[in-house]
């Protein structure tokens, strides 16, 4: 799945051009203003490639989840700011698609508009065609960056690739390919999966696509305690999915000796009495108690298989690691792929929950992907839309 990519433009087919740039722009707010700039600083090499080049920068993005219709706690104005302080320059914001032709074509070279709420219109989440012919008239080629939301065939990131031409891939959307897809498809072996956090249900799917190609895949987080009942092992008050039971049994069987279970627990009687907490062996999981750590044990033999590893991809956390001290074993394990990374060893977290786990390293990794949903769409081996519509290399 080769796309071409920004870098493979000519200058001239930049300079004094009008970009239509989709990007994630997706950031939590707190008292409209951004409390996390993570994805805006992720899009600024694109933008900034493009400024300097002389393009005429549009930018389209969703915020949140919106019903369908404009509402001003989700509105895009509240990242101008921030955005205008990151580029130091002066952003247009566009909230009228028409008069946002004439706002577009009035930019000046290396200026920059940003479009109100993508999903404020009705057509977007429905790929409307129409409303992807009024996004398309705000620029002269298309850049799709989102790589956070190449998984939905939306107006704004498939309909519009198709009319507007070239389409081609942002820098961040060439990095998330680059890592997310030589990991699957040429990965350095041992190549080591580990996949955690609440549940197995979301997850199957990545576990059945990985099976085949990677050498171990480390299970931890709640989803372990699926697999410890499917086993017939008590779980007390662990979150466990019920229905998902059989799944795991016949993930059990097909995997082999793959696929691996933290050897114990850390149990607590509730989150709030983590006083009361211990470890125990993964049999030994006391009835009136939950797990929710992998033990001192489990992270040894983790960190052992990492630091083997040549390739690692992981998501989702070991643990509730939002309540310390059940952060350990997501810690450990984190510390484990910087120093595995240190020794030459590629390494890609994904996940939402997972890139937070690792916030303020993600220079020490190969790469942490910026998108939750689609990475995990990514590892399952389907095509994202998004970079399906985009041209070919
Ligand atoms: P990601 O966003 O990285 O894909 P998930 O959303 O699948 O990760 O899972 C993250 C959540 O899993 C976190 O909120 C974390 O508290 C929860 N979790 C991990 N381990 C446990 C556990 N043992 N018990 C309950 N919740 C857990
Ligand atoms: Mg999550």
């Amino acid at each position: 799945m080769s796309k071409r990519g920004l870098g493979d433009l000519p200058a001239a087919a930049l300079d004094g051009k009008r970009v239509l740039v989709r990007e994630d722009f997706n950031v939590p707010l707190k008292g409209g203003a951004v409390s996390d700039d993570t994805r805006l600083r992720a899009a600024l090499p694109t933008i900034t490639y493009l400024r300097e080049r002389g393009a005429r920068v549009v930018i389209l993005s969703h915020l949140g989840r919106p019903k369908g219709g404009p509402d001003p706690q989700f509105s895009l104005r509240q990242v101008v700011g921030t955005l205008e302080r990151l580029l130091g320059a002066p952003v247009e914001f566009i909230t009228d698609l028409s008069a946002g032709v004439a706002v577009s074509r009035r930019l000046p070279r290396g200026g920059v508009a940003l479009v109100e709420n993508t999903r404020f219109w009705p057509g977007e989440e429905k790929n409307d065609p129409e409303l992807a012919k009024q996004f398309a008239a705000l620029g002269d080629l298309y850049v799709n960056d989102a790589f956070g939301s190449a998984h939905r065939a939306h107006a704004s990131t498939e309909a519009v690739a198709h009319l507007l031409k070239p389409a081609v891939a942002g820098f961040l959307m060439v990095k998330e390919l680059k890592y997310l897809g030589d990991a699957l498809q040429q990965p350095r072996r041992p190549f080591v999966a580990i996949l955690g956090g609440a549940k197995i249900s979301g997850k199957i799917d990545v576990i059945e696509a990985l099976l085949p190609k990677v050498d171990e895949i480390l299970i931890g987080g709640a989803m372990a305690c699926t697999f410890f009942a499917a086993l017939g092992l008590e779980v007390g008050k662990s979150l466990v999915e019920r229905d998902r039971i059989d799944v795991a049994k016949s993930l059990l069987t097909k995997s082999g000796p793959k696929l691996i279970l933290p050897r114990g627990a850390v149990v607590a009687p509730s989150l709030e009495r983590p006083g009361d907490r211990r470890e125990v062996p993964s049999d030994k999981i006391p009835a009136d108690m939950a797990m929710y750590d992998i033990d001192g044990a489990t992270q040894a033999d983790f960190r052992a298989r990492v630091l083997r590893a040549k390739t690692v991809v992981w998501n989702g956390p070991m643990g509730v690691f939002e309540t310390p001290p059940f952060d350990a074993g997501t810690r450990s394990l984190a510390q484990a792929l910087v120093e595995a990374t240190a020794k030459g060893a590629t390494t890609v977290v994904g996940g939402g929950d997972s890139a937070a786990a690792v916030a303020g390293f993600e220079d020490k990794l190969s790469h942490v992907s910026t998108g939750g949903g689609a990475s995990l769409e990514f590892l399952e081996g389907k095509p994202l839309p998004g970079v399906m519509a985009l041209d070919d290399a």
